[in-house]
């Protein structure tokens, strides 16, 4: 074989050595560069006579052809090889099941919320509504709570700055948005002879300085309201005891009723209710007393009637208290109240 066919074979397996760019170009300058074997041979063409000059670099440039046409076409399957992989890498497999949209669902104290108000509603209850940050006269003046009562103090109440005809609050309980509720239900009904009955629940949040595994700082309340010219304990009993069995879906849950004080009832009780999972029975849940203690209650007292423009000889009120969040845990089994606001979805999607 003439050694410029060898110099043309050897460069062509060179070229079909390499996989890479640059290897290329490398192997390219090793035949086509300054110092390539080629150019060496090009060099020696001066020694030769004229004749055989020309004859010889007509030669060496056809091999030089040769190799340049083998360099691009190298070049071009290097280039397509990548292509194809990276056409490969980043395909898109359209047979993929879609990742599709997370679906969200209502927190568990919203749907115990949601369904407290469904069934108070279901036996007339008008559902109120109230601002958070209260006055300290709806907060407490209203309700009859004294100037020295310690749920006044700092250590149990945030104070909101900026109130300029006195104190304003993070509400502590539902409460204010009844005394607003009756104030409003004596404007409205002003020009009647007789007022129309109030029956109203007041869910909300409410805000207590607090924290440990069964107390939050911000955490849920409902309170009933019903006043009228002829209203009992009996009725309150029989209305309370009705919806504690529809909420836990429970015909035999029995409620009584203890002594209890709350500045802004008098009478005022504690409502309790047969244990829900041991039916009165005893067991853990109602440290075996087969009694759950679920709401405080009473006679709304008539400074509180007074406040709102009510007359306290001509109606007689009876208001509850109840901790929606407690109900939650109940119904649910929970036992730490903090992973209700902790926010974390592997607690939450339980519910949904
Ligand atoms: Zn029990």
């Amino acid at each position: 074989m003439h050694d410029l066919d060898k110099i043309v074979a050897e460069a062509i397996a060179a070229f079909d050595a390499v996989a890479d760019p640059a290897e290329l170009e490398q192997a390219k300058a090793r035949y086509l560069g300054k110092q390539g074997a080629l150019t060496e041979r090009l060099k020696g063409l001066g020694k030769l006579a004229t004749d055989a000059r020309r004859e010889e670099g007509a030669r060496i440039n056809a091999a030089k052809d040769r190799i340049e046409a083998a360099l691009a076409a190298r070049r071009r399957a290097i280039a397509d090889a990548r292509l194809e992989s990276r056409l490969a890498e980043e395909a898109l497999d359209v047979t993929l099941p879609g990742r599709g949209l997370a679906r969200g669902g209502l927190h568990p104290a919203s749907r115990t919320l949601e369904r407290i108000e469904r069934i108070f509603r279901s036996i007339g209850f008008d559902v109120a509504d109230g601002p958070e940050i209260e006055t300290d006269f709806h907060n407490f003046t209203a309700l009859n709570t004294p100037e020295d009562h310690p749920a006044r103090s700092m250590h149990d109440t945030f104070y909101v700055a900026g109130g300029k005809a006195g104190p304003v609050l993070l509400r502590t309980h539902t409460s204010p948005i009844q005394i607003r509720h009756m104030q409003s239900h004596v404007a409205r009904y002003r020009h009647l002879p007789v007022m129309p009955e109030i029956r109203a629940i007041a869910p909300g949040r409410v805000y207590r300085v607090d924290s440990d595994a069964t107390h939050s700082p911000m955490f849920h309340q409902v309170e009933g309201l019903w006043i009228g010219e002829d209203v009992s304990f009996a009725d309150l009993k029989g209305v309370l005891t009705a919806f504690l069995q529809k909420f836990y879906e429970d015909e035999t849950v029995r409620t009584r009723f203890r002594p209890s004080f709350f500045p802004f009832t008098e009478p005022s009780a504690e409502v309790d209710m047969t244990c829900v999972f041991c039916h009165g029975a005893g067991c853990r849940v109602c440290s075996h007393t087969g009694w759950l203690e679920v709401a405080g209650s009473g006679e709304v007292h008539p400074n509180v009637l007074r406040h709102c423009g009510i007359d306290p000889e001509r109606y007689i009120g009876f208001a509850f208290g109840m901790g929606p969040d407690r109900m939650t845990m109940l119904r649910y089994g929970i036992d730490d109240l903090r992973l209700f606001y902790e926010g974390d979805l592997r607690f939450l999607q339980q519910f949904v």
